[in-house]
C-alpha cells in the first residue's frame, strides 16, 4: 500500500490541476496558500476588509463562511468589493455547512465552494443504529438527490469545489459504519467524489482535517491510497483544525501539513490559529517553501517506502537505556535534552535550568560539546557548582578527543553519561571500542551516523547488541535522502536489518534543517516537521531542539513538540478553533482567559470553539468543552456530552471550573503558575 512515491525524498504527487477563478491548484502549479476570514459575512465592509488584509499578506485563496442564504447574497457584494480593491485575481470560496440553499446561492458569486460531507443536507444526531445495506443504500440515495444540484450548477458555471471532511463532523450514517476514523473520513469524502464523478464533474479539491495531527496525517495518507486504487489524482488541501493560538498552534500546524508535504502531497494548505487571520500566512509560506525547495525526483534506485505501516500509528519497540536518573525506551515518553553551546556555558545553563519556572518541562538530559581534553576539566569544574543537578549528561565529542582522555571523566560522572560522537561508514573498529568504553562506564554510546554509514556499520552494530546504544543523525549527506525526515526514516530500516533495537534520538540541528532564515518561526516549523512526523510514524525516544541557543527556552519548546505530537503531556491541552463569520464569542480573548486560569492543569483537554458545527465532534476526545450555544451563550460539555445549556457568557468561566471540579479533574495553581 504505497501513499507516495518515496518517504526519504520530495516527490510532489502528480495531480489533475483545479482552476480556482484564476488560481490554479495541483498540477505543476506551486502550493497555494489560503485561509479565511473571522468576520460575520453579512458585515460586507468587514469581510472586505479582512479579504483584502489577506491578499495584501500573500494569501492566495480566501474562505468566507456562508451559514444561511442570506450571508451567501452578500457573498456577490463582497467579490465586487474584493475586485474594487485591485484584488479581482483572488479566488473567493464560499464555506458551506448543512444548508444546500446556501451552498446554491454562493456557486452563483464565488469561484469555489466547500461543502463538508458530514453536515451537507445531513443532520447531526449522534444516533448509534444499524444501518443495513438497504438503509445505507436509501441514504446514499438522498445524499445523491441532495448533492446534485450543486454539481450541475458548478459545472455549468465552472466553478470548482472542496470536499472538506472533517474528523469533528462526520454523518452518523458514516459514523455508525466506519467510526470516528481515518477510515470513516475517507468513506465520507468518496461518497460526494462519487456522485459529482457520475455527473462528470472533477474539479474538486479535497481535504481530511482534525485537530489531532496523527488522525489527519492517516487520514490523508489513506485518502491518496483510496484514491490511486481508483485512479483518481484530484488535488489536496490540507490543514490541522482547531489548533489553537501560539507556539501550540503552530507546532500542531506544522506537523501535520509539513508531515504531508515531505511526502509530496498537499498542493494547498491554510494554517488555523486562533488569532487574526493574516498570522496564518507567513507560517503557511514557509511550511509551502520549505516544502517546494524539496521537490524533486529520488535518485535512480532510492527506495521507495520503508516497513512502517503508514495507516496505523505503532510504536517502534526499543531496548530500553539507563540514561542516568531516567530511562528511555519503550515504557518511557520521549526523552528531552538540550545543549549547552560549551563548557563554559554549562553553569549557566544549569542555573537557568533549575528555574521553579520549568518544573513540568525539566530538561533531563544536558548535552555539551566537548572539543578538546581541557574542556574536560573545565566542565567538572562547572558541574561541581551547587544547581549543577541534570538527570544525564551527553558529551558530544570531537574527533580528536581520544578514550584515554575522558575514560576518568565518565568513571567518575557515575552511571548514564553519554558519549556521542560521529562515525563514518568505515568506523566499525572505533565503534566497537567506544562501545566498549560505554559499557566499562555504565554509560551510552549515542552513534551520531548518516544512513549509509548506519548502512555499512551493520555488522558491528548486530555484534555490538542492545543495552548501551541508541542512535542519532545530526547531519546526512544528500545522496542518503531529500530531507532530515527520510534520513531518520532510513536510519531505522538500517537497524532494522542490523537487528538492533537501539532507541533513536531526534536531533534538530542546523544540519538537519531544509532552507530559510534563522527566524524563530523557521526554526520551529523545522522542529516540528522533523519531530512530529517521526513521532507521528512511532519513532523517537529522545528529542533535542538544538538550533534554539536559550536552554530553558528550548525544553519548553521540546516539551510543546512532545505534546503537539500527542507524545508526551506535560500540561493542559486546548483545541481551539480559528473562528469564522459563524463564531458566537470572541475567541481569542476567551482561549486566552481560559488558558489563563486552567494551563497548569497537567493531561486535562478543553476544547473552545465558536459553534457547534465542528464542537462536539471534535471534542470527541477533550475532557470538557465551552461551545458557542447562541449569542451570548455557550453550552457546556463534559466529553461528548452538553451538560449545561445557554450558560449566559459571563458565568461560562466558572460554571466551566466548577465542572472540572465536580469532575475531579482541577488542582490548585502552584505559585509559579499563578
Ligand atoms: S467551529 Fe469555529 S471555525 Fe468552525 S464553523 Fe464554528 S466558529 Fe467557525
Amino acid at each position: 500500500m504505497a501513499y507516495c512515491a518515496s518517504r526519504f525524498h520530495t516527490v510532489r504527487r502528480p495531480t489533475r490541476e483545479v482552476i480556482v477563478g484564476s488560481v490554479g491548484v495541483g498540477g505543476d502549479n506551486p502550493i497555494r496558500v489560503q485561509s479565511m476570514t473571522t468576520s460575520d459575512t453579512q458585515d460586507v465592509a468587514a469581510t472586505v476588509r479582512q479579504s483584502v488584509a489577506l491578499a495584501e499578506v500573500g494569501c492566495e485563496i480566501v474562505r468566507v463562511t456562508a451559514p444561511n442564504v442570506q450571508a451567501a447574497r452578500c457573498l456577490k457584494e463582497i467579490r465586487s468589493g474584493l475586485t474594487a480593491a485591485g484584488f479581482g485575481g483572488v479566488p473567493l470560496v464560499a464555506d458551506i455547512h448543512f444548508l444546500p440553499q446556501a451552498a446554491m446561492e454562493a456557486v452563483e458569486h464565488v469561484e469555489k465552494v466547500r461543502v463538508n460531507p458530514g453536515n451537507y443536507a445531513d443532520k447531526k444526531r449522534f444516533a448509534v443504529r444499524d444501518y443495513s445495506d438497504a438503509d445505507y443504500e436509501r441514504e446514499l440515495q438522498r445524499l445523491h438527490e441532495a448533492f446534485s444540484p450543486l454539481v450541475r450548477r458548478s459545472k455549468e458555471l465552472g466553478r470548482s469545489m472542496r470536499i472538506g471532511t472533517n474528523h469533528g463532523s462526520l454523518s452518523d450514517r458514516i459514523m455508525n459504519r466506519y467510526g470516528d476514523s481515518p477510515l470513516g473520513m475517507v468513506e465520507s469524502a468518496l461518497e460526494f467524489l462519487r456522485i459529482a464523478e457520475s455527473h462528470g464533474y472533477r474539479e474538486i479539491i479535497l481535504s481530511m482535517k482534525s485537530s489531532n495531527p496523527k488522525v489527519m496525517i492517516e487520514a490523508y495518507r489513506l485518502l491518496v491510497e483510496r484514491m490511486g486504487a481508483e485512479d483518481m489524482h484530484y488535488p489536496l488541501h490540507l490543514g490541522v483544525t482547531e489548533a489553537g493560538d501560539g507556539e501550540d498552534g503552530r507546532i500542531k500546524g506544522a506537523i501535520g501539513i509539513g508531515s504531508l508535504l515531505f511526502d509530496g502531497l498537499g498542493d494547498t494548505i491554510r494554517v488555523s490559529l486562533t488569532e487574526d487571520s493574516v498570522y496564518e500566512i507567513p507560517v503557511a509560506r514557509a511550511l509551502a517553501d520549505k516544502a517546494m525547495s524539496l521537490w524533486r525526483g529520488a535518485p535512480a534506485g532510492a527506495p521507495g517506502s520503508d516497513s512502517i505501516d503508514p495507516f496505523h500509528f505503532e510504536r517502534r519497540s526499543t531496548a530500553a537505556l539507563r540514561l542516568g536518573s531516567s530511562d528511555a525506551g519503550p515504557e518511557q515518553p520521549p526523552r528531552v535534552i538540550v545543549r549547552a553551546a560549551g563548557p563554559g556555558q554549562v553553569a549557566a545553563a544549569l542555573r537557568e535550568l533549575a528555574s521553579p519556572r520549568l518544573k513540568d518541562n525539566p530538561a533531563e538530559g544536558l548535552l555539551v560539546p566537548i572539543g578538546t581534553a581541557a574542556d574536560l576539566d573545565l566542565l567538572r569544574g562547572a558541574l561541581a557548582e551547587p544547581a549543577a543537578a541534570i538527570g544525564f549528561l551527553a558529551l558530544e565529542l570531537a574527533p580528536g578527543v581520544a578514550i584515554a582522555a575522558v575514560e576518568p571523566f565518565l568513571a567518575s560522572a557515575g552511571p548514564g553519561a553519554g558519549i556521542v560522537r560521529r562515525f563514518g561508514g568505515a568506523d566499525g573498529a572505533a565503534l566497537s571500542e567506544w562501545a566498549g568504553l560505554a559499557r566499562r562506564t555504565g554509560g551510552v554510546l549515542f552513534v551520531d551516523a548518516p544512513p549509509s554509514a548506519i548502512r555499512d556499520l551493520r555488522e558491528t552494530l548486530r555484534s555490538l547488541g542492545d543495552g548501551s546504544l541508541a542512535v542519532t543523525c545530526s547531519d546526512f549527506p544528500a545522496e542518503d535522502a531529500g530531507h532530515s525526515v527520510g534520513a531518520y526514516r532510513r536510519i531505522v530500516e538500517e537497524l532494522k536489518a542490523a537487528a538492533s533495537r537501539a532507541p533513536v534520538w531526534i536531533r534538530n540541528t542546523a544540519d538537519t534543517a531544509v532552507r530559510g532564515d534563522n527566524s524563530f518561526l523557521s526554526r520551529l516549523i523545522e522542529a516540528s516537521v522533523l519531530t512530529g512526523s517521526l513521532l507521528c510514524d512511532g519513532v523517537g525516544d529522545i528529542v533535542s531542539f538544538e538550533t534554539e541557543p536559550d536552554p530553558a527556552r528550548a525544553a519548553r519548546v521540546t516539551y510543546n513538540l512532545l505534546q503537539g505530537a500527542g507524545s508526551r503531556i506535560s500540561k493542559a491541552e486546548f483545541v481551539a478553533c480559528p473562528s469564522c463569520g459563524r463564531t458566537l464569542f470572541d475567541l481569542q480573548t476567551t482561549t486566552q482567559r481560559i488558558r489563563a486560569q486552567t494551563a497548569h492543569l497537567k493531561g486535562v483537554k478543553i476544547a473552545i470553539m465558536g459553534c457547534i458545527v465542528n464542537g462536539p465532534g471534535e471534542m470527541a476526545d477533550a475532557d470538557f468543552g465551552y461551545v458557542g450555544g447562541a449569542p451570548g451563550k455557550i453550552n457546556l460539555y463534559v466529553g461528548k456530552q452538553c451538560v449545561q445549556y445557554n450558560v449566559p457568557q459571563a458565568d461560562a468561566d466558572a460554571r466551566l471550573i466548577a465542572l472540572i471540579k465536580e469532575h475531579k479533574k482541577w488542582a490548585e495553581p502552584e505559585p509559579a503558575h499563578a
